[in-house]
């Protein structure tokens, strides 16, 4: 089976045997990101176990604290199951793009279009052209491919049995096979976030960092999430109340000004406990998502053609749950094609029966 991936956020491993081609733009990401076991289990069984070991460190206990803006925070709630662990996202992204053979996954490419000629194809259409600004890791962009002072980007046509579009929230393949009606939902709050280099007050005050995910809870209904990275880094984010930031482009990411910056450094400390403001304050340029999600969906496959990742089930990301349920995906999918390598409607039917009902629930439960 010949399976083309739009979007390379997520790769294919393991899939029902043939080949295999990821399109995507860019392979810049800087932020930090949990794993839980089910996601975990499935980048095992795509034989990535000792990669994944060297890349990403334990997260197995969760401990909720109530923040005290003039001391310690008070521990609520601890669980010691949590079994979580934390890496960064351009190391999921390389280890992922390592196991594949070279050439697999292209950046540079934009999929402009999915065709369905009717037989047994679809067809995509890929201009092997990086958008202006994109940055695009050297020698994944395939030498040769593109004329760098070409006007007009090369168009090619890849024929494959089926085209996984995994191009994210603002996916455009959703918008051109689902009915009007489907628009993102603004969830009324952005999450503030970076992850500044080594702060050793804050590992005093936060002894369980390197082995523990912190949720520190305000009282003025808000909270902060903190957790240790390799490389000794710590990832913080602040999940914010506020009305829906103006956006730029299809970007969800807002860059910070000075004034905006300092109003959150001052706000922090009203709210957090001293420690957990002080790493806010040191961190250098903070910036913020703005958080969306949509009505979960009852179908993803359209004929040859199927949705996965943000693209089929865009949901907040406070519950850590994101990214895992599109690893999810591609491991339900590599199992579906897997047990119907001959029929490609048994296999994407089983597909949507596995996995929409779970990801239905935790898109309402990521509202709840
Ligand atoms: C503040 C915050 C914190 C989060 N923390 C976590 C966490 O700890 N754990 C977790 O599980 N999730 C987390 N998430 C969720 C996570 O960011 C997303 O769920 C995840 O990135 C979705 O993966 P994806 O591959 O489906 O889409 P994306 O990561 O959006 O990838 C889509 C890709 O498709 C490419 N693309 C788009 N259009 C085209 C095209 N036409 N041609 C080619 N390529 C295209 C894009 O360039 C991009 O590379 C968090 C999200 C936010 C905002």
């Amino acid at each position: 089976m010949s399976v083309t991936a739009a979007g390379a956020g997520l790769c294919l491993r393991g899939r029902a045997g043939g080949m295999l081609r990821c399109f995507g733009l860019t392979n810049s990401l800087e932020a930090g990101l949990g794993l839980g076991e089910r996601a975990l289990d499935v980048l095992r069984g795509f034989g990535l176990a000792k990669e994944l070991e060297a890349v990403s460190l334990p997260m197995g206990t969760e401990v909720n604290l109530l923040a005290n803006p003039r001391g310690r925070p008070v521990e609520l709630h601890r669980d010691e199951l949590y079994k979580h662990r934390s890496l960064h996202w351009s190391d999921l992204h390389r280890m992922l793009i390592d196991a594949l053979p070279r050439g697999t996954v292209r950046f540079g490419h934009t999929v402009a279009g999915i065709e369905q000629p009717g037989g047994d194809a679809v067809v995509v259409t890929a201009s092997i052209a990086a958008p202006r600004g994109a940055k695009v890791p050297e020698g994944d962009f395939q030498a040769g491919e593109a004329d760098p002072g070409a006007r007009e980007p090369r168009m090619e046509e890849f024929r494959g049995d089926l085209a996984v579009a995994a191009d994210g929230q603002m996916s455009a393949t959703r918008r051109r096979n689902v009915p009007a009606g489907d628009s993102r939902r603004y969830s009324g709050y952005c999450a503030w976030r970076e992850a500044p280099a080594e702060a050793a007050a804050a590992r005093a005050a936060y002894p369980e960092l390197g082995r523990a995910l912190y949720f520190e809870l305000s009282d003025a209904r808000t909270h902060a999430v903190l957790y240790d990275l390799p490389g000794q880094r710590l990832n913080w984010l602040w999940y914010v109340n506020q009305p829906e930031p103006p956006l730029k482009s299809h970007s969800v990411t807002v860059k910070a000004d000075e004034g905006k910056i300092a109003d959150m450094y001052a706000r922090a400390a009203e709210t957090f406990s001293p420690a957990l403001s002080a790493l806010m304050r040191a961190t250098q340029a903070p910036f913020i998502n703005a958080i969306f999600d949509r009505e979960p969906l009852q179908r993803w496959a359209f004929g040859r053609c199927v949705l996965v990742g943000e693209a089929a089930h865009p949901t907040t990301p406070h519950g850590l749950r994101s990214t895992n349920m599109a690893i999810e995906d591609a491991g339900g999918l590599a199992a579906a094609l897997a047990a119907h390598p001959r029929d490609l409607e048994a296999a994407l039917a089983a597909f949507q029966r596995t996995r929409i009902p779970d990801t239905t629930r935790e898109a309402y439960l990521g509202n709840a």
